[in-house]
């Protein structure tokens, strides 16, 4: 049997893939464009061609490969291999992806959502320290998140566990969410919701902001310019961001409570704002914890990035199948 495990993170505007070891070295990682027109037939075709060609043109060996695992928007349905309704890539109709990689390449492959797939990859190379009861939270136009409990990532009936960006924060002055709720997480947690918060602080209170980079910006400011704004100590943005922070600790804190993690991860392009996102969420967070939940859990920023994703997909490969062959 082989050694190495193909990962592939398929995104709206590039698909990347890495070659990876089981003892987690990348032996090579590369990207292509995603074709999303025509209804997106051709980026399974393209996924395949450019596994071959990348596989020939540096004289790796398909011999040596275990398996192939991915990440990927939409609906998943993860016993057949197929993916529906992923809106950005075009894809409307059902996708064979697993019949289609399987008549390619004669090897398992393996699939499940986008923030599942990254929480595998900081749980097996960055900041998720191969715990078997991790939670991995990520904030970036949306909220997501991927539950590890006991060693196994957590699907649910339908493949709906760990929507995290869908736990009701706020009853009274709630924002409408794209999934058609009110007062969801991602509507004061996600880029956007932190636009959201700042927006309303400005309506409701008389006072403005002191920062002069953010005044420039007139209405069209980012949750970097707000966590910016923050850091050098203007007032009404940080205000926005410990609003943010109550909010986004409290939902931390339920998953927290129920699941008892020993890591959770905060990742996404909002984690850039860094160490100052995790002193202000860390307070916030661990007064609504449980006295055992908190002594036993820890919070960390994600360590992998954009990489999450392709090495969550190659370690897809290891937690359905290499493992449960083992078991
Ligand atoms: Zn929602």
């Amino acid at each position: 049997m082989g050694d190495q495990l193909i990962g592939i993170d398929l995104g709206g505007t590039s698909c990347k893939f890495a070659l990876v070891t089981v003892d987690g070295q990348i032996l090579h990682q590369w990207a292509i464009p995603t074709r999303i027109e025509d209804k997106g037939q051709h980026i399974v075709s393209d996924m395949i061609q450019s596994i071959k060609e990348e596989f020939s043109r540096k004289n790796f060996d398909l011999g040596k490969v275990i398996g192939i695992g991915m990440g990927s928007p939409g609906q998943i349905d993860r016993k057949n291999r197929t993916v529906i309704g992923a809106y950005n890539l075009n894809w409307q109709e059902l996708q064979l992806l697993g019949q289609q990689f399987e008549e390619a390449f004669h090897l398992p492959f393996f699939m499940d959502n986008d923030a599942n797939v990254a929480a595998l990859g900081e749980r097996w190379l960055g900041a998720g320290n191969q715990s078997d009861n991790m939670i991995f939270v990520t904030l970036g136009t949306g909220v997501g998140s991927g539950l590890v409990t006991d060693g196994h990532l957590l699907h649910g009936v339908r493949g709906s566990a760990g929507e995290a960006g869908h736990i009701t924060v706020e009853r009274d002055k709630a924002f409408a969410c794209t999934c058609g709720k009110k007062g969801c997480l991602e509507t004061v947690a996600s880029a956007t919701g932190i636009v959201n918060l700042a927006k309303r602080a400005l309506q409701e209170t008389s006072a403005s902001f002191a920062d002069p980079h953010l005044l420039a910006c007139g209405n069209d400011f980012t949750a970097k310019d707000i966590f910016d704004a923050a850091k050098s100590g203007d007032r009404l943005a940080e205000e926005v961001i410990d609003e943010f922070a109550d909010y986004l600790g409290l939902a931390l804190s339920h998953l927290a409570n129920t699941l008892n993690p020993e890591i959770v991860v905060i990742g996404g392009g909002v984690s850039k704002a860094g160490n100052y996102l995790l002193e202000k969420l860390k307070p916030a967070y661990e007064k609504n914890l449980f006295p055992q939940v908190l002594e036993s859990s820890t919070l960390k920023l994600a360590q992998l990035g954009n990489d999450a994703g392709v090495i969550g997909a190659a370690a897809l490969v290891l937690t359905e199948f290499v493992q449960k062959e083992a078991e």
